[in-house]
């Protein structure tokens, strides 16, 4: 099939690789004219595992374009995909600018019989009024779907491909049939292809991502009341998660969730239940915990050096705001690094992809260090904010050796209490009594026969 995607950020250039790959005709357009020149020079600006890869394979077969000339990329096109960003408006709602932007630069070039596809995720009753908006402009009737997209940074490519389910939301036999038959190649009996009305496809994505907030908000607060109350989040996760109806997925402890989608889906779906006379108690709870917990490690670093803090030195594990991406967007990083430059805190940073994004934002105000072990050289401690695995297989001797004094403050739970005593670490982490602080109970040696899970 031929395929526009308008708006080549995260989800246009993953979803569009994926559908050339799948042997699609697929055209990416975008408006910034420096990332279509990347692209078109070979060059990825984004990291995400295999993505490059299946990019450069798939433009040198001939099946993936890019240009920032929608006339070009919508014509002949029998499915026109947006996936343009959805940010959050200034009063927490979804700001669509960009959206109808291009819905009105769309309808001057759009194929009499190309079905629109929303991909962005977008409040309820926008395809309604995406549909209204292109009969106006074309003085037609223009088929309009919706296609949320659940893919997760750091693993969008195995998740567009092995989809748990595809989600489309229509209103005719056509568009449906339409969708199904792109989708063929990554759907399976347990990957079912679910048709249904826009407005409950709009609606499942929103509350996708508000579920998935509302467990990390959950277990975060649970964590929390866990150490007012000397237990251990982790032996507490244990105990729960075997559980058949509760599992562990989206239940680990640690500094918040963070990126593009989570905390602007909470608020906008927050802000519609408003709209419709609801008060949207949960979400605006979920948001409030999650801003909250953001500050938990920067708390802990604080009470730790008391009036001692200013002209310290401290190295900063993990700035994305989750593992195997190089996005900082609402990264948990990001408070603890404003929170300790105004404290007059020397940081010494790194990201094993985020690097970049960090230094584009804080310029000298950081030093960048390029291996995780050169952050720690003479720190006085160690803040840890991203679960990246090489953080989590390190020698604590070497650790140690490094730092001026053996202290760590895991916001996510890398390592065994046990494991930090017997290695002579002061150690602080979320939800767990600290290791090697006065007046603080050790917590009974128990962690060697319930580690699993
Ligand atoms: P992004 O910011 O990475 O990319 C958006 C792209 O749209 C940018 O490259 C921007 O230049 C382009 N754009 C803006 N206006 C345009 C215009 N008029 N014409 C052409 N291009 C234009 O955003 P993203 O992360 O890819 O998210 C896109 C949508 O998908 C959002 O609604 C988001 O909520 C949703 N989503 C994101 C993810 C994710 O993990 N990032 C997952 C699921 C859904």
């Amino acid at each position: 099939m031929k395929i526009a995607m308008v708006g080549t950020g995260y989800v246009g250039l993953v979803t569009g690789a994926c559908f050339a790959n799948s042997g699609n005709d697929v055209t990416c357009v975008d408006i910034d004219k420096a990332k279509i020149e990347k692209l078109t020079r070979g060059e990825v600006p984004i990291f995400e595992p295999g993505l490059a890869e299946m990019v450069l394979q798939n433009v040198e077969m001939d099946r993936l374009h890019f240009t920032t000339d929608l006339a070009v990329a919508v014509a002949n096109a029998e499915i026109v995909y947006l996936a343009v960003g959805t940010p959050q408006a200034s009063d927490g709602s979804a700001d669509l600018g960009a959206l109808w932007s291009v819905v009105a630069g769309l309808a001057r070039h759009l194929p009499p019989t190309a079905i629109t596809v929303v991909k962005s995720t977008v409040p309820v009753g926008t395809n309604a009024k995406v549909y209204e908006r292109l009969r106006e402009l074309t003085d037609r009737d223009c088929e309009v779907a919706s296609n949320p997209e659940f893919l997760k940074e750091g693993a969008a490519i195995d998740d567009f491909t092995e989809p748990d389910r595809v989600v489309v939301g229509v209103r005719s036999r056509r568009a449906s049939e339409v969708l199904e038959e792109l989708y063929r190649p990554f759907l399976q009996p347990d990957r079912p292809f679910l048709a249904m009305s826009p407005e409950s496809a709009e609606l499942t994505k929103y509350v996708a991502n508000a579920l998935l907030s509302t467990k990390i908000s959950f277990i975060n607060e649970m964590a929390n009341l866990c150490e007012r109350m000397e237990g251990d989040i982790n032996e507490v996760r244990r105990g729960i998660g075997y559980d058949q109806r509760i599992g562990f997925a989206f239940l680990a402890p640690g500094v918040g969730y963070g990126g593009s989608c989570f905390p602007k889906d909470v608020r906008a779906l927050a802000c519609m239940a408003e709209e419709h006379g609801l008060k949207g108690q949960i979400l605006r709870a979920v948001d409030e915990v999650n801003s909250l917990q953001k500050h938990v490690l920067t708390d802990k670093i604080e009470q730790h050096f008391g009036d001692d803090l200013l002209g310290r030195t401290l190295a900063v594990w993990g700035l994305a705001f989750k593992p195997q991406t190089d996005d900082i967007r609402e990264a948990p990083a990001l408070v603890m690094i404003d929170r300790l430059l105004e404290r007059g805190v020397n940081l010494r940073v790194f990201d094993p992809e985020a690097n970049a994004n960090i230094r584009a934002l804080y310029g000298d105000k950081l030093q960048y260090a390029s291996t995780a072990l050169e952050a720690l050289n003479d720190a006085d401690g160690l803040a840890i904010n991203t679960e990246w695995s090489e953080f989590r297989q390190v020698e604590f001797e070497t650790v140690k050796a490094r730092l001026k004094s053996p202290l760590i403050f895991d916001g996510r739970n890398l390592y065994e209490p046990d494991q930090m005593r017997r290695h002579g670490f002061v150690y602080y982490s979320i939800g767990r009594l600290p290791v090697g602080v006065r007046g603080k109970r050790a917590p009974a040696d128990c962690a060697s026969v319930t580690q699993n899970g």
